[in-house]
């Protein structure tokens, strides 16, 4: 059994996507081909944001939203402790200052009330509170209400890190719409992956999408050889836009194919192990099937013993990582707790009832 089936996936759309590959290697416009504006219009669209501007990787996509921000090197950005090494990676490296914030157990995402408390406290310690990166952590939308209520009280903007989240929503609204920017990731075990590394940001502000189409290529004026900042190399590669035009058209069926799958484990799992919990209005993208249980590592060692695979997502909180001990903050207790007790189960659109069946008769 596949954690995720790339391969069941790929063989389910070849000959759309063998003929979408071979007509970019036919054509020799390997960087911004047509698919690539192509792909940013529909990407758009799908959201529902004014623009979308494609990038090499989702962890560019967070430095190019900061950078789009204008934040100034010692500022203060939350972000929650439980995520990706990225969300606090990309704040760290342009030497503003990640304040972790700690989480919900129910949802894995940022919990609004500890956000006030770091801000406070953030304040209290003279940093400048700038701006706040918030998680749909394994395809859960963060609770927009509360975040947003809160950035707009603060005058703070919003970042949603959508990795994960690509294809969730709430209340029919597009996850990598909540912010002022969106990022997310296109690596191919994400919800909506291409055949390599690959990224977008989405924004409604045509200041930020002016800045963040120069950012990713070398800081560009109005001619390519005219660099009026700093910037990266961060394009999409042609090709990966056009993989991913074939996977968006298939996209809404994978949504309810893996929204079926976690219905069915949440229904085997009910009342033997905490499973995760989607409130009513939110959708899911499911990038993990992640339940928790105080028995983690003897349940883990027990799958892997029948050959079912498992990851732990994520074993060290931001706080907690050796990269981070500089900046001397206190650990998240809630975001331990999960560190400690959480696994995700193998979740792909293409799993079988009989699959599912398995991996719930071990646990
Ligand atoms: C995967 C991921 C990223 C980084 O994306 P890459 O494309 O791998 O650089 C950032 N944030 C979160 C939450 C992620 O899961």
């Amino acid at each position: 059994m596949q954690f995720r089936d790339l391969h069941r996936q790929y063989e389910a759309m070849k000959a759309e996507m063998d003929e979408a590959m071979l007509r970019v290697a036919a054509s020799g416009a390997y960087i911004m081909g047509p698919q690539v504006a192509e792909l940013e219009q529909q990407l758009a669209a799908y959201v529902g944001m004014k623009h979308c501007i494609s990038c090499a990787n989702g962890t560019d996509a967070l430095w190019l939203a900061l950078r789009a921000l204008g934040l100034k090197a010692g500022d203060a950005v939350f972000v929650p402790d439980f995520t990706f090494f990225s969300t606090a990676e990309a704040p760290a490296i342009l030497d503003l200052v990640p304040v972790f914030v700690d989480v919900d157990d129910k949802s894995f995402n940022m919990d609004v009330n500890d956000l006030e408390r770091k801000w406070q406290q953030a304040c209290n310690n003279g940093l400048r509170p700038t701006a706040v990166i918030a998680v749909d952590l394994f395809g859960r939308p963060a609770d927009y209400d509360a975040i947003t209520d809160f950035c707009r009280q603060k005058s703070l903007p919003l970042i949603e890190d959508g990795a994960q989240g690509f294809g969730g929503s709430i209340r029919g609204k597009h996850a990598c719409s909540f912010g002022d920017i969106g990022t997310t990731s296109f690596f191919p075990a994400k919800p909506l992956g291409c055949y390599g590394d690959g990224g977008a940001l989405f924004t409604n502000d045509d200041r930020y999408a002016d800045l963040l189409r120069s950012l990713r290529v070398h800081g560009k004026g109005t001619d390519k050889y005219d660099n009026v900042r700093l910037g990266l190399n961060s394009r999409l590669d042609t090709l990966q836009a056009a993989i991913l035009q074939v996977k968006l058209r298939h996209f809404d069926d994978e949504l309810k194919a893996v929204n079926r799958v976690a219905a069915k484990y949440s229904q085997l799992l009910a009342g033997k192990v905490q499973t995760p919990v989607v409130p009513e209005g939110y959708t899911s993208s499911w990038a993990q099937y992640t339940i928790q249980t105080p028995n983690r590592d003897d349940l883990q060692a027990r799958l892997k013993a029948a050959g079912v695979p498992s990851m732990v997502y994520y074993p060290h909180t931001m706080s907690r990582q050796s990269a981070f001990v500089y900046l001397n903050q206190a650990p998240c207790p809630v975001a331990d707790r999960l560190s400690r007790s959480v696994l995700s189960l193998p979740m792909h659109p293409y799993m079988t009832d009989e699959e599912i069946e398995t991996v719930a008769s071990l646990i």
